[in-house]
């Protein structure tokens, strides 16, 4: 049998970074064993669409390069791909678990319900085994007050949980994990709207897209029990379960969030999430992530090839990937590492390909784009995303916004001004990094002043700072006239 795996996200809101792991660790999977993955929109819950989420969650797949092969805009024979789609499929099914005696109808109102809820102790009702003949449904009814109810629509579809059922799930990561039906509750599996709920909508689907392995979030690990009760209610056989560690916060301390993006100053979503009148999340593909680079740290944030390896590229992902060797405890979200990776990534890459990626930045920042090839040679080494090159040498394309003042003060002496401004008239006006070089360094040691007094006040001038990359390389992209402006504007 071929292997089938899916992503099937609810388009609730930007994709979390945990949510692209999961499509990540599905893709490897699929590509491993020459399966299919597939993309389904579980868009069940209409109260909690967004516009424009699913877009999202396709575009980041395509800019991660991890694109499904089935799914909503990329077709296939399993389709539709979307839920709301496919109510019609649900419904006949939930009507089957009636007639089987494995469904009832339930007719509580909101209020009965929270009633119920209130008077148990601790707010700990659990609508199942044990409350459910004291509840207004189909089994407490007659038959006659059901027909009522069920004839005006007034209803939910619940399982019928069994009593004392140990419930077992091979867990392909966490082994065997079981659950005691008596702590079940009847899960709801059809809504008065019409609507599927989640765990319905998702066994079936599951079955009829004839998916091998669901590999999620450790989130729906018990939700797993209700899902292999369906599978049996059916008497359908359930795919293999792999469920995923959670993401830590980078202080290892309790799930990543979506706000610790805001937190901790770095972005959880791959691309930058902004609505109007929305809460708006920065991304890392703004940030100047590479995608290679964070399909390689997210690959290794709860999985590991087994080795100290740790650059990989997709197809070496994809060669090494295994369930087995995946974690079962939190993968802590490191973003030193993350910005480790992208900095190796940035040095693989080839020039041209950098410059193309930061020229949209540099025309918005209306810079001289003949300069960037020199710059980007310059910086590369020096930053470890793309958008910090810019950011870190725009000294390069405008004069400096302030400078180091209190260096200056230290390492400046009004003695040597006559061989400041005799250094800025020397200077050639285009040459490259040995042609300053040469220049400056003849006239230092023609003129006995010291190397120590001359370069630290160069640099001020022509950057602001102390610190950055070599300064006769700053010299040749500048040019002979800017040089001389800057460092005459300095000392003056
Ligand atoms: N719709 C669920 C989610 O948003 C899918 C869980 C699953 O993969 O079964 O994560």
């Amino acid at each position: 049998m071929s292997v089938r795996v899916r992503f099937a996200p609810s388009p609730t809101g930007p994709l979390h970074i945990g949510g692209v792991r999961t499509a990540l660790y599905n893709y490897l999977f699929a590509k491993k064993h020459q399966g299919t993955f597939i993309l389904r929109i579980e868009d069940t819950d209409q109260g909690r669409f967004v516009p424009g989420a699913e877009e999202y969650i396709c575009e980041s797949l395509a800019w991660l390069g991890i694109e499904p092969t089935e799914g909503p805009t990329y077709g296939g024979k399993f389709g539709p791909y979307k839920q709301s789609d496919r109510k019609e499929i649900y419904h006949q099914y939930a009507f089957e678990l009636i007639e089987k005696g494995k469904a009832y109808y339930a007719f509580d109102t909101p209020e009965e319900l929270d009633l119920a809820r209130k008077s148990s102790e601790n707010d700990s009702f659990k609508y199942g085994v044990h409350s459910r003949m004291s509840m207004k449904n189909s089994l407490t009814l007659s038959e006659g007050e059901s027909k009522t109810f069920i004839d005006s629509g007034d209803y939910v579809i619940r399982m019928l949980i069994p009593t004392d059922q140990d419930i077992k799930i091979n867990d392909e990561i966490r082994g065997e994990v079981s659950f005691n039906s008596n702590e079940l509750d009847d899960k709801v599996i059809l809504k008065p709207d019409g609507m599927p709920t989640y765990h319905l909508a998702n066994i079936i689907d599951d079955h009829l897209m004839e998916i091998t392995h669901v590999i999620r979030g450790e989130e729906w690990l018990s939700s797993t029990a209700h899902h292999v009760l369906l599978y049996q209610f059916f008497d359908w056989n359930a795919p293999s379960f792999a469920h995923l560690p959670l993401i830590l916060k980078p202080t290892g301390k309790g799930k990543l969030s979506k706000r610790d993006g805001a937190e901790f100053g770095f972005p959880v979503f791959p691309l930058t999430w902004a609505r109007d009148g929305e809460e708006s999340f920065p991304g890392f593909r703004e940030a100047g992530m590479l995608p290679n680079a964070l399909l390689n740290f997210l690959a290794l944030l709860g999985w590991s090839p087994g080795d100290d390896k740790e650059i990989m590229s997709i197809d070496e992902m994809v060669e090494l990937f295994s369930l087995e060797k995946i974690v079962k405890s939190g993968a802590r979200f490191d973003i030193e590492k993350a910005n480790w990776f992208n900095q190796q990534y940035i040095l693989a890459m080839d020039e041209s390909l950098i410059v193309e990626a930061i020229t949209n930045q540099a025309i918005a920042n209306g810079y001289d784009l003949t300069k960037l090839p020199y710059c980007v040679t310059m910086m590369k080494a020096r930053v470890n995303n793309l958008d910090q090159i810019l950011k870190d040498a725009y000294y390069l394309f405008e004069k400096p916004h302030q400078y180091d003042n209190d260096t200056f003060e230290k390492k400046y002496k009004p003695e040597n001004k006559s061989h400041f401004n005799q250094i800025a008239n020397i200077l050639p006006e285009i040459g490259d990094k040995e042609a300053y070089e040469t220049c400056i360094k003849s006239y230092i040691s023609d003129s006995g002043c010291k190397m120590g007094d001359i370069f630290p006040v160069l640099r001020i001038a022509l950057t602001g700072i102390l610190q950055g990359p070599d300064l006769f390389d700053t010299f040749s992209i500048l040019g002979g006239s800017e040089a001389k402006e800057r460092i005459l504007k300095l000392i003056n």
